[in-house]
């Protein structure tokens, strides 16, 4: 996996088709978050890179040639890069890895899911003709199209920086859009990696840009700039309403994927083993750092400590390690910083008067002394006021409330700023579908966790989001909606100047 990194080539921005250092020179070290290590150096812009960028997309969206294109081309363009993502695969994944340390496992996934994103869209791109509408005035007609909304900026977070960009960046092009991408600062390797792809793939110049830096230098000029129509965002809530506020400028549209704060629900007729299994599975992917993580487990009263004592004693012996060990199971947390914010929660949790069930430290393994790990941690006996139970601790850490019949859970689980998503473990259908339904959530799994893909739309109700990504819903939001009305009349109406 060494041979994807050269920490000694500076990562460019791309911006109207030529690769270009920061206008001030500056660059950034990215470290791996496993052990600290030097793997790269990229480009560190700031506002003025940001309206280079957006300067840019503006022209080859108001006189390039790519808006006006067939949407059979546009489909064949994506259709070559969701192509080349697959050649790349396995580099991009290590890139992946090593930006996050999150397993090779995980970063497989979701270069898989990513190749099979942009093949959608793709497919996608020149099925919307348009509408013939019946309209009620005779001699008429009228139709409504669907058009580019224009310019979109598109800044993404560290915790799956590839695929979080690919729900932003595939649907955009398929709509004939331009685009400013904004990574994450910590993580922006494989976002780089796949700009070159696409500029192989043959996008028009000033289509793709990529601009590298700080969210509130680069990421706050994409937000306020009035040359921008669009600013999708995903990440975390102050952040979101930083970039709403900002949006106001020009009214630009937003499309917010904020956190969540996600409930796993078992009922008392599942199997121990299965509720166990997916408990973990909700919590400890990639180390908590999901926003539909099921960190707020509730489980019925009466298998609640079964499924507890198997808890914890799995969760105590999941593997932590280097991403690029098979056998690791889950890695460390993004930086130092972000640890800090999770110790917190867990100091926070038991001085609300949790108990603490496994973990709340820091593993005494050496190997891993320079990693920003957290143990995987279980704290029980929580209630739903709790500050650690209703915020996003975005981290190995569970908590475990109980309930004692099907109102109070959906009672706790709506108990939410957030409405991201959740989950419904029973046997018993109906009473499954009767939760699901009552749930204030984007999505809702019955007897899963986790499930996304491409097909289906993905977004938050309440403070969770702002629209929808994936699915033809995911187009949409890259499109304006035009009413064409044509009158066949000949006559005239002698509206006015009739002298009566
Ligand atoms: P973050 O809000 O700190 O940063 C996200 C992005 O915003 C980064 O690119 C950052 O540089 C940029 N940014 C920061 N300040 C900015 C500003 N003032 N103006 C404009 N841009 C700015 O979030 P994060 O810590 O990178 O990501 C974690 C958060 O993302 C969690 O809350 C998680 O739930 C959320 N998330 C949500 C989804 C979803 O689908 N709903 C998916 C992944 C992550």
């Amino acid at each position: 996996m060494e041979q994807y990194l050269n920490p000694d080539t500076t990562g460019r921005m791309y911006i109207d088709g030529s690769w270009v250092d920061a206008e001030s020179g500056a660059t950034r070290r990215i470290t791996n978050p496993f052990d600290q290590r030097h793997i790269a150096t990229v480009a560190e812009g700031d506002e003025r890179d940001a309206r280079r960028a957006v300067e840019a997309a503006r022209r080859a969206f108001d006189s390039g040639p790519f808006p006006r294109m067939p949407a059979p081309e546009r489909g064949r363009l994506l259709r070559r890069l969701a192509d080349l993502i697959e050649q790349n695969a396995e580099e991009l994944a290590a890139l992946e890895s090593w930006d996050t340390a999150k397993t090779m496992v995980e970063s497989r996934v979701d270069m898989e899911d990513i190749a099979g994103i942009f093949h959608y869209f793709a497919e996608l791109a020149d099925k919307h003709g348009g509408e013939v509408i019946a309209s009620p005035i005779p001699n008429t007609s009228s139709r409504v199209v669907r058009e580019p909304v224009g310019v979109c900026g598109q800044i993404s977070p560290w915790n799956y920086p590839l695929l979080q960009a690919s729900w932003k960046m595939a649907p955009a092009l398929a709509a004939g859009n331009t685009i400013v991408m904004k990574p994450s600062e910590d993580t922006p390797l494989t976002t780089i990696r796949v700009t070159q792809l696409a500029e192989e793939a043959g996008f028009p110049p000033g289509v793709v840009n990529l601009v590298l830096g700080p969210g509130p230098k680069v990421g706050h000029e994409l937000a306020a700039s009035v040359d921008v129509d669009l600013i999708s965002f995903t990440g975390g809530i102050q952040t979101g309403r930083s970039i709403m506020t900002a949006a106001t400028s020009n009214m630009k549209k937003v499309a917010f994927e904020l956190g969540g704060k996600n409930p796993n629900i078992f009922f008392d007729d599942v199997d121990i083993d299965l509720a166990v299994d997916y408990a973990l599975n909700g919590v400890f992917f990639h180390a908590g750092q999901v926003c539909s993580a099921g960190a707020r487990v509730l489980l019925h009263e009466s298998i609640h400590d079964r499924v507890v004592e198997g808890i914890v004693e799995r969760a105590g012996k999941i593997v932590m390690g280097d991403a690029f060990d098979e056998k690791t199971e889950m890695g460390p947390l993004i930086s130092e910083k972000h640890r800090s914010k999770v110790e917190g929660y867990i100091a926070l949790a038991k001085e609300e008067g949790a108990t603490l069930a496994l973990g709340g430290d820091r593993p005494d393994d050496p190997a891993l002394a320079n990693g920003f790990f957290v143990s995987p941690t279980v704290f029980t006996g929580c209630r739903s006021e709790m500050r650690v139970v209703q915020e996003e601790v975005f981290g190995p850490v569970m908590t475990v409330e109980r309930f004692s019949d099907e109102a109070e859970a959906i009672r706790l689980a709506n108990d939410s700023t957030y409405g991201l998503s959740g989950a419904v473990w029973s046997r018993d259908q109906d009473r499954a579908e009767r939760v699901a339904s009552a749930l204030r959530m984007g999505t809702v799994w019955i007897n899963d966790f986790n499930v996304y893909f491409a097909q289906a739309p993905w977004g938050g109700y309440k403070q969770s989001g702002i629209g929808r990504e994936l699915g033809p819903a995911g187009l949409e939001e890259y499109t304006e909606t035009k009413h064409v009305f044509q009158n066949h009349a000949t006559e005239a109406q002698n509206w006015f100047g009739n002298g009566t």
